[in-house]
C-alpha cells in the first residue's frame, strides 16, 4: 500500500492523480445505488428521435465500418456545414472549416491543446462546465476567472479588464450556459469580441446548447459576432442536438488556419470518430425545422412542469432559458451548503440533483442546486412528489 502511494506522488500526473471523480458520475452512482429519481446528470430519458437511431443502427448492419477519414466522413462535414449556414447564417468551407469528434468532451481538449501552452493565460466564466479547468491545467494553461454574478449569471467591463493581460492566449465561454440554463445577451457576446480582438485571443465557444433555448429565444454563435470569424472555435455536440447523449459525436467550425491545428491535436486523441454515429448524425442536421421546434417546445413543456412543481414545494426557482435545467436557490432554506444539501436530498429524499459549487474551482459553498427536467412526466411527477416531502423537512409550505 505505502509503495503504491510513493509511485502515485512521484510517477502519476498531479492534475489528473489530485481530481476527483465527476461530479455527473457521482450522483448518478448514488442515485442507482440508493433506487433515487435521477435529475442530477442531464440527459433524457426517452429514446430520442427513431429515423436517426434508424440510420445508425442500419450504417452499422450494411454501412462501412472500418476508419473514417481523420477530420469526419465528407457527408457528415457538409451537413455541419448546411446546418449552421441554415440555423446561424454563417458560411463554412466543409472541407477545412468543419471537423467531426468524439463528442464536444474531445472537442473541448483537442481545441484547449491546439491553443495553450504551458503559460498562456486563459479567461474562464464560472460556474464553468467541469471539464474546462482540468483541460487547461493539463495544457500547462493559467486559469483567470470571471465570476458571473448571479441570479442573471452577468459579467461586466471591469471583469474582462481584471481577467485579460497581455499573457492571455484564449476565452473559453459557454453559451448557453451550463449550469446556469442562461444566454449571454448580444451586449455581452459583444463586448467579450471587443476584448477578444483588442488582446488577439482565440475564443474557444462551447455552444452544445444551440439548440436547446425556450421562449422564442435564438441562438447567435460567436463565429458570426463582429471580427470573431478569424479567432472562434465553435464546439457542438450531436448528443444535446438529437436527444442522444450517449452517442459522443462533436462538431467543430473555425477558420482553416486554426482548424488546421485543432486537428493535428485530434490525430492523436481519438483519430477518428465511430462512421456509423457520422452517418445518422449528418442525417440528423439536415431535418428540416419542424424536428428543432418540437424538440425544443417539448422540454420547454418538461420545464414549466417542473418549475411549477419546484414552485408549488415553495421552492425559489431561478428562471431556465435554455438547456436541460433549471436551478433553485437553498438560501431562503436557511441552508448556506449546495453539497450537502444535495446528499441530504439523494439520500433522505430519493432524489438525485447537481451542487452548483461543483462548476467553481474551489468550492465557494453557493446555494444554487441544480436539475435536470429533461424527463417523461412520470418522471418528473415521482421526482416532484419526493421534493414535496423534502420542502416539508425544510419547513415549505407544500
Ligand atoms: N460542454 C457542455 C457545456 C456540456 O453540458 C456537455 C455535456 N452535456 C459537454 C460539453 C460534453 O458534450 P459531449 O457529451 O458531446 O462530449
Ligand atoms: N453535460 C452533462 C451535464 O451537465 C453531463 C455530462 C457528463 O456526465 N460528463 O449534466
Amino acid at each position: 500500500m505505502m509503495r503504491d502511494l510513493s509511485i502515485v506522488r512521484r510517477s502519476m500526473n498531479p492534475v489528473l492523480a489530485n481530481l476527483p471523480t465527476t461530479i455527473f458520475d457521482v450522483m448518478s452512482g448514488l442515485a442507482r445505488e440508493l433506487g433515487a429519481v435521477n435529475l442530477g446528470q442531464g440527459f433524457p430519458d426517452d429514446p430520442g428521435p427513431e429515423d436517426v437511431r434508424r440510420k445508425a443502427a442500419d450504417a452499422v448492419l450494411n454501412g462501412y465500418n472500418q476508419y473514417p477519414p481523420m477530420m469526419g466522413l465528407p457527408e457528415t462535414r457538409a451537413a455541419i456545414s448546411e446546418h449552421y449556414g441554415r440555423f446561424h447564417g454563417v458560411q463554412l468551407d466543409a472541407m477545412t472549416e468543419t471537423m467531426v469528434t468524439s463528442g464536444a468532451t474531445e472537442a473541448l481538449a483537442a481545441a484547449i491543446l491546439a491553443v495553450v501552452s504551458p503559460g498562456d493565460e486563459v479567461v474562464l466564466f464560472q460556474p464553468m462546465y467541469d471539464a474546462y479547468l482540468p483541460l487547461v491545467l493539463q495544457a500547462g494553461g493559467v486559469p483567470r476567472f470571471v465570476n458571473l454574478r448571479p441570479p442573471h449569471w452577468t459579467f461586466e467591463r471591469e471583469d474582462l479588464e481584471a481577467a485579460f493581460t497581455p499573457r492571455t492566449r484564449a476565452v473559453l465561454f459557454n453559451n448557453p450556459l451550463n449550469p446556469c440554463a442562461t444566454q449571454f445577451t448580444r451586449g455581452q457576446m459583444a463586448l467579450l469580441a471587443e476584448f477578444c480582438v483588442r488582446n488577439d485571443v482565440v475564443a474557444i465557444c462551447d455552444e452544445v446548447w444551440e439548440h436547446v433555448l425556450f421562449d422564442s429565444r435564438k441562438h447567435e454563435t460567436m463565429l458570426a459576432m463582429p471580427g470573431m470569424r478569424e479567432r472562434t472555435i465553435k464546439i457542438g455536440s450531436a448528443g444535446k442536438i438529437f436527444s442522444l447523449t450517449g452517442w459522443k459525436v462533436g462538431l467543430v467550425a473555425a477558420a482553416p488556419s486554426i482548424m488546421k491545428v485543432v486537428a493535428k491535436a485530434h490525430q492523436f486523441l481519438t483519430f477518428t470518430t465511430p462512421p456509423n454515429l457520422q452517418v445518422a448524425v449528418a442525417h440528423g442536421l439536415a431535418k428540416d425545422e419542424s424536428y428543432f421546434t418540437a424538440m425544443r417546445d417539448g422540454f420547454q413543456r418538461s420545464r414549466d412542469r417542473f418549475t411549477q412543481g419546484l414552485l408549488s414545494c415553495g421552492f425559489s426557482v431561478m428562471p431556465s432559458e435554455g438547456t436541460y435545467f433549471v436551478n433553485i436557490d437553498i438560501a431562503p432554506l436557511g441552508e448556506s451548503d449546495d453539497v450537502a444539501f444535495a446528499q441530504t436530498l439523494v439520500r433522505d429524499f430519493g432524489v438525485a440533483s447537481i451542487p452548483v459549487s461543483a462548476f467553481y474551482a474551489q468550492s465557494p459553498n453557493t446555494t444554487t442546486v441544480r436539475f435536470c427536467f429533461a424527463k417523461k412526466d412520470s418522471t418528473l411527477d415521482e421526482g416532484l412528489d419526493r421534493l414535496h416531502k423534502a420542502a416539508r423537512h425544510y419547513g415549505l409550505r407544500s
